[in-house]
């Protein structure tokens, strides 16, 4: 946070030893915090009332936008809106896979799928993965391309709670910003200039994401949570196994690749990463390995390999 200098009052909070903000690292306020711009065409909109009123207007008109969340951007449009989502498959060259979507409460995704007790905690969970969800009534056709079940997740960021509750659309696809394969984009400048043939418009704010992570992806099997996709919210919280697996590094697969390093008897996973076999989603291996081993302090000493994949190049270094 120390590039968003602190004003008069947060200062008077942060240095007040009786305060209790005093020393809270990410102390900030509307006057010095981190700000939404939202980008349409060649004009910029600064004023969040603004900002906040004319995505609902885009959205509602049937635009794609860009926006950045907490772990990357999403592409966003109207989930009800069969012309909105067909032009955004066919713009992100998505041919079968069914998109994610986000609904503003759990009463108004009742309205389409059933829930029941597991699904609706991991739903409410403050982890929000995405639940796939067994549908009885479609929201428009290309969300989910005949698939009978829909990847749902709720609001897990001030924004999206503001957006939805003005919308009138009950939900809205919500679908890692990127070019089909690559890894989700951080930067506000790389997703302008990338997802252009996408969005019709770009919803950024001005602080840097540290750790890119897409959103996991889970399902209920015999009344317990299962995860398709290990990300957002569960990494890299460890899981422990009955073994000493110290300095063990075990690189992953080649196809939704993640890699996992040894602590003591604890293995941390990495989020997931994607497919290695693409240069960009390679790189972000590389980056996150990296970040890993300096967040945790880990030394490998061992590596764990399954065949001659990407990952296994890596490791030969
Ligand atoms: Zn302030």
């Amino acid at each position: 946070m120390d590039v968003f200098e602190m004003c008069e009052t947060c200062r008077k909070e942060y240095t007040d030893v009786l305060d209790r903000r005093f020393h809270a690292q990410p102390v900030a306020c509307n006057h010095c915090g981190p700000e939404y711009e939202l980008i349409v065409e060649n004009r910029r909109y600064t004023n969040f009332d603004e900002i906040l009123n004319k995505t609902v207007e885009l959205v509602e008109s049937g635009k794609i936008i860009a926006i950045k969340g907490m772990g990357g951007f999403h592409l966003m449009c109207d989930a009800g809106n069969e012309q909105a989502t067909a032009n955004l498959r066919a713009r992100k060259l998505r041919e079968g896979k069914p998109f994610a979507v986000m609904f503003g409460s759990l009463g108004e995704l009742e309205n389409y799928v059933s829930i029941d007790k597991t699904e609706k905690g991991l739903l409410t969970s403050w982890r929000r993965p995405i639940v796939l969800l067994k549908c009885h009534t479609e929201l428009a056709p290309s969300v989910n391309n005949g698939f009978q079940q829909m990847g749902a997740m709720l609001p897990y960021m001030p924004f999206h709670h503001q957006l939805l509750e003005k919308l009138q659309t009950p939900a809205i696809v919500l679908t890692s910003g990127n070019l089909s394969d690559e890894p989700i984009i951080l930067d506000n400048e790389l997703a302008v200039e990338t997802l252009s043939g996408i969005a019709d418009a770009f919803l950024v704010y001005n602080r840097e994401i540290f750790n890119r992570v897409d959103d996991s992806v889970s399902f209920v099997v015999n009344e317990k949570p299962r995860l398709i996709r290990r990300s957002r919210g569960f990494v890299p919280t460890p899981i422990k196994t009955k073994l000493n697996i110290d300095g063990i590094f075990a690189a992953g697969a080649e196809l939704v690749n993640c890699f996992a390093i040894g602590k003591e008897n604890l293995a941390i996973l990495s989020q997931h990463i994607g497919d290695l076999k693409n240069y960009e989603t390679y790189q972000f291996y590389e980056e996150t390995v990296e970040k890993y081993k300096k967040l945790f302090r880990l030394k490998t000493d061992l590596v764990a390999l399954l065949r001659a994949w990407p990952s296994t190049g890596w490791t030969k270094r």
